[in-house]
């Protein structure tokens, strides 16, 4: 295989997490404990591992973690009376209600019940905007780290042909706008895009975030463009890949995220990173 740099997020997601964890312990000296409310409703598998993976990264780095595990039955009201009581609490630095929830509560009402300078998620309009127009605010997680990657891979973004695949509120279009921000020439497609193959071949940088196990090709590269896969599979054996079809595509990229080991680390780290953040958006 020729060579390709093998971006690590799992090693990067470390150094960023011991960063913060001194970050937080010069808090604790000012006596301000960073605290952060997580929310589940019911308890699908799948979100409680994510759930416990947060709680986890919040004990690694310092941060107090209190839980609401709340019936599948809760009704929107209940819920929003939490968030609400969450937000008038000073000892509350960030809340997250995790998704999916079930069908009868509506995910667009707890998002924007959140105080946006709690939203550790990022996924209130206030904090969509902010960044849109450059302002202070919190950053969704996922393309966050992103950046974060590139940056700490030394990876050129000033000036780059960036395209990304998928136009999803939490992925493709806040890494449309961080790219933006970069000064990337940014190009994003999604399920209308004619000629795809065609469109993603200009990217220096292909941001994959289509939710299709292997789509991308090696006929959907450039000779020595960077590749970041956000999406994550199992496969009928329960092992892990991701949108981007891995051992046909890295020999013709100069950088790629694994699946598992790429972006997925990366995202609770970014999340930490935003807890921490919170101390300072909470001064303005
Ligand atoms: P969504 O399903 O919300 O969005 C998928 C996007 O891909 C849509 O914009 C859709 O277009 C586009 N799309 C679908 N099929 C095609 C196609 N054939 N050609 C071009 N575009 C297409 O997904 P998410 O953004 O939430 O997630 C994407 C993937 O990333 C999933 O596998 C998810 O599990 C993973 N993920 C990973 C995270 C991590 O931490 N690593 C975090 C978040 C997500 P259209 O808008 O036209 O329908």
């Amino acid at each position: 295989m020729p060579d390709f740099e093998l971006i690590d997020g799992k090693r990067i997601s470390k150094e960023l997490k011991d960063e913060l964890k001194e970050k937080v312990a010069k808090y604790k000296e000012e006596g301000i404990n960073i605290t952060l409310a997580v929310i589940q409703v019911g308890n699908d598998k799948a979100s409680s591992i994510y759930v416990n993976n947060k709680k986890k990264a919040c004990e690694y780095i310092g941060i107090n973690s209190v839980s609401y595990e709340l019936e599948e039955n809760v009704s929107e009201e209940e819920l929003l009376e939490i968030i609400k009581k969450l937000n008038n609490d000073d000892n509350i630095n960030g809340i997250l209600v995790q998704l999916p929830l079930p069908k009868h509560i509506s995910e667009d009402k707890v998002i924007e019940t959140i105080d946006p300078k709690k939203d550790v998620d990022g996924f209130h309009p206030m904090s969509v905007g902010a960044l849109s127009i450059g302002k202070k605010g919190f950053i969704s997680c996922t393309p966050y780290g992103i950046i974060e990657l590139l940056k700490r891979m030394n990876i050129e973004i000033d000036g780059k042909e960036c395209v990304i695949v998928g136009r999803s509120n939490i992925v493709g279009k806040p890494m449309e706008m961080l790219m933006l921000r970069e000064n990337a020439t940014v190009t994003i497609a999604h399920s209308h895009t004619k000629n795809l193959k065609e469109v993603a071949k200009r990217a220096d940088i292909l941001i994959v975030a289509i939710g299709k196990p292997k789509f991308i090709t090696s006929e959907y590269i450039k000779e020595g463009a960077v590749v970041i896969d956000v999406g994550i599979h199992r496969n009928e054996n329960n092992k892990m890949c991701g949108d981007v079809d891995f051992l046909d595509v890295a020999p013709h990229t100069s950088a790629i995220t694994p699946v598992p080991g790429g972006v997925g680390p990366m995202t609770i780290a970014m999340l930490m990173k935003n807890c921490v953040n919170a101390v300072e958006i909470q001064k303005d």
